[in-house]
């Protein structure tokens, strides 16, 4: 009954039984059914050694036949031992091969290399390192094999200490030049950028091959040495030693690297000289070239000549088609990449996701998301960094923040790409909360996240917060480069601190101060009315052998503007072009129509529009207009809107001064008109708001707010003002509102203008003489700037208004923007 007999069988002895059946000749002969009489005996080591390599897929199997060794007493035996150990460890089972070596009293160099592979495989590092510790410590034989290995270790934890400990002693035990050690070496020393190191060992090499070669090379590009990798692939190919793929990997990557397109073109011959046309390695890295390049066509022929592609090759043509700004047939070829059943993985999704960012194609970016999701992609922080990028980039803020609070590992992008989406989003305040929680959650900032913080600070105007995170810098040792100091600059003269803006100029060194720098100086000088210093910095600026751009007229332009400096603003115009063979842009010609226009030059400005090289470009006209309406010049005024109606404008302030000008006219028809045209186009007016920081904390104001919890005692003082300017004189300048109301209600909608608001709160708040200053997001309207006049007489304060187009500095009853603005 062969169904009993098994089952009674205890499991050895049937293993047992099926080993006798391979052992040869003596063995046999005893009876396979007495575990007493059947005994391997003195079967040699090198049958053990055959019996277990046959065994290597069948762990019971291997367990036998070394119960069978340690039975026979020949446990010791090193290369049974080494046989061992290398079939235990590639069934898994890494303890039992170290639990071998463990009782081998000396072991040689094979075993012990036999584990340290085994750790290295389970990707066990540390252990590994551990393991040729102990190797050290007890004194046993390092070959050239334990040192590779040890070293591949130490690169994966980016040990360099300990990679440089193993060097030395394959140094000292005169095992460098040993060609996969060697190979080994370099990659590690490249690693960490010790270029000169890794030349060094190679340059000690009396043998190299294609291995050694492909090291160094692959390292200077990875340096972004591409010279010196061209260098040594011509001496490689001098020596005899044929290019392998790996080799034009590289080479078609140092292509990339110095940016020709004809050496990458050579290189593709060469490539295909070399017969290496079907291989996908290299035929990847010709599509990212392409790609890179900004070659797409080349790009997608390569990729097309593919026999084989593997999903680096479709992410590459992917990514390279996104980045171009060909979006849709990025999307095309995932189409066909999900037709053709390919595994995805994160990359490809990635660069999809960046394209639909680039574009800020909300509804493409959200059907990726929902294939994430359906696809069954885990959110991590690369796809979850991607999303809150795209979702920033649409503007989407709610999506961006659900997707970012559940973002596992949150990393310095994840963070940075939230805050600059809040900051460029217009909400600079939350972006500074989060900066605290990010400082919170341990998370070190870098130069983005603080550029981008810094220009919250300087749109919030928030001195102390701006201060702080130029601090922040400081402490953290950030090397102040010239965009920091760009952006420190911007906030500092946005904050009203032009005196601050003076002492990041002075404290950097002149190589470092470029032209952008020195426009933003320029810029902040401007916008706070200082046009003799904006014309000494710029002065300075050619002193210091910096040279203009057009950007640096635009900031002088507007500063002679801002400061009435008609005169020195006429020779700029003319002098940009005869001196410093700068073309009168039309930008440029806009700054010079506005400041003729607001000095009250109306005809010139009008023949300077009608000369222009171009067609009346709306710009030009807005400031017409502008000047038109401060000048109460209302035919011309007309003239202008008519014009610029024709033309079509897109810029929601634009309107409010149409029909600002044409209520002044009485064309009642045309003011109708133009908000009609205003729904039309969907365009609503920016609510107004401004903005007081008070101790640590900012208040914001909307207009006709009752929603501050101090509203009772803002009102009370809003009623004193109003009283008190009243009696001093003020007659209030209704024509800013165009609501078709009666006048008393538009006296009450003006005193609910939020600048109002926040300097009534100012004054609650702030102890008696000290300086209020105030954000407004739009123009200032022109009766709020008269009554900032009279309140800064009565209350005895300087009021500073910074508004969307320059700063105010009220004191004693007059501005120093001498009412234009
Ligand atoms: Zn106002
Ligand atoms: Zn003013």
């Amino acid at each position: 009954m062969p169904v009993f007999f098994f089952f009674f069988m205890p499991s050895p002895f049937f293993l047992v039984f099926r080993l006798a059946r391979k052992i040869p000749s003596r063995v046999s002969s005893s009876s396979p059914f007495s575990s007493r009489s059947f005994s391997l005996g003195d079967a040699p080591a090198g049958r053990f050694s055959s019996l277990l390599r046959e065994f290597s897929k069948d762990v019971v199997g291997v367990k036998s036949v070394h119960a069978q060794i340690v039975v026979n007493d020949i446990g010791s035996e090193q290369r049974l031992a080494t046989v061992l150990v290398s079939v235990y460890r590639d069934l898994g089972c890494l303890e039992y091969a170290r639990k071998v070596f463990d009782q081998i009293p000396h072991p040689e160099a094979p075993i012990c290399t036999a584990v340290l592979v085994g750790y290295l495989r389970r990707e066990l590092y540390d252990e590994a390192l551990a393991f040729f510790e102990l190797m050290r410590s007890r004194d046993l034989e390092i070959d050239d094999r334990a040192c590779n290995f040890a070293l591949k270790a130490c690169s994966m934890v980016s040990d360099y200490e300990r990679g440089m400990d193993v060097i030395n002693i394959a140094v000292n035990k005169g095992i460098q030049r040993n060609q996969f050690l060697a190979s080994s070496m370099v990659n590690f020393l490249m690693n960490f950028g010790k270029v000169k190191e890794a030349r060094m060992i190679f340059d000690g090499l009396r043998v190299r091959d294609v291995v050694c070669w492909n090291s160094i090379i692959g390292g200077y590009v990875q340096a972004r040495q591409f010279n010196d990798a061209f260098v040594l692939f011509f001496e490689m190919c001098k020596y005899g030693v044929r290019p392998n793929p790996v080799t034009m990997a590289s080479m078609i990557q140092a292509c990339e690297g110095v940016g020709s397109l004809d050496l990458g073109k050579s290189v593709h011959g060469f490539v295909l000289c070399l017969e290496m046309g079907d291989d996908v390695l290299v035929l990847t890295s010709l599509v990212n070239m392409y790609a890179k390049l900004s070659d797409v066509v080349n790009a997608r022929r390569v990729f097309d000549s593919m026999t084989t592609r593997n999903l680096v090759s479709w992410n590459a043509m992917i990514s390279g088609y996104v980045q171009n700004g060909f979006v849709h047939e990025g999307f095309e070829l995932f189409s066909q990449l999900l037709k053709n059943r390919c595994r995805l993985d994160s990359g490809t999704m990635v660069s999809l996701l960046h394209g639909c960012a680039l574009t800020a194609n909300f509804e493409s970016g959200k059907m990726l998301h929902g294939f994430l999701y359906r696809a069954g992609f885990e959110l991590d922080v690369i796809l979850g960094t991607a999303l809150v990028d795209l979702y920033s980039k649409c503007g989407a803020l709610s999506w961006a923040l659900s997707v970012f609070s559940s973002t596992p590992n949150k990393n310095v992008i994840t963070w940075t790409a939230m805050l600059v989406g809040l900051a460029q989003n217009g909400h600079a305040e939350e972006a500074l909360w989060l900066f605290s929680d990010m400082q919170q959650e341990g998370v070190a900032a870098n130069s983005i996240t603080l550029v981008s913080l810094v220009h919250s600070c300087a749109h919030l105007g928030s001195l102390k917060k701006g201060k702080s995170i130029h601090a922040y810098l400081l402490r953290n040792g950030y090397a102040l480069s010239v965009v920091n100091m760009t952006a420190l600059i911007d906030m500092y003269a946005k904050c009203g601190k032009v005196e601050h803006t003076d002492r990041v100029i002075h404290y950097s060194p002149v190589s470092e101060k470029d032209v952008v720098l020195w426009n933003s100086l320029i810029g902040s000088y401007g916008m706070h009315g200082f046009g003799d210093r904006a014309l000494a910095a710029f002065h300075q600026m050619k002193e210091e052998g910096v040279l203009p751009n057009e950007s640096t007229f635009v900031s002088l332009l507007t500063a002679c503007n801002h400061s009435g400096m008609v005169e020195e603003g006429v020779a700029l115009f003319h002098s940009m072009q005869n001196d410093h063979n700068i073309r009168q842009s039309e930008k440029l010609y806009a700054c010079f129509v506005d400041l003729l226009s607001r000095a009250g030059h109306l005809k010139e400005a009008e023949a300077l529009v009608e000369e222009m090289p171009f067609n009346s470009s709306s710009a030009s006209l807005e400031a017409l207009l502008n000047g038109c309406r401060t000048h109460k010049n209302v035919d011309l005024g007309v003239k202008t809107a008519d014009k610029l109606l024709c033309l079509g404008v897109a810029n929601p302030g634009v309107y409010i001064v149409l029909s600002n000008i044409y209520a002044v006219a009485r064309q009642w028809d045309k003011v109708d008109h133009v908000r009609q045209l205003m729904r039309q186009c969907g365009l609503k007016k920016t609510p107004g708001y401004s903005l007081i920081e008070i101790g640590n904390q900012l208040h914001t104001f909307l207009a006709g707010d009752s929603s501050h919890p101090q509203q009772p005692e803002i009102d009370q003082i809003v009623d004193n003002l109003k009283t008190e300017v009243e009696a001093s004189g003020y007659v209030p300048d209704t024509s800013c509102i165009l609501r078709d109301v009666d006048e008393s209600v538009k006296v009450k909608l003006l005193w609910g203008h939020s600048e109002r608001l926040a300097i009534a709160f100012g004054l609650l708040c702030t102890p008696a003489g000290s300086l209020i200053q105030i954000i407004k997001n739009l123009r200032v309207c022109n009766d709020c700037h008269n009554v900032t006049k009279y309140i800064s007489k009565i209350v005895q304060r300087e009021i500073v208004v910074r508004d969307a187009n320059r700063f105010h500095h009220f004191k004693n009853g007059k501005c120093s923007c001498n009412d234009y603005w």
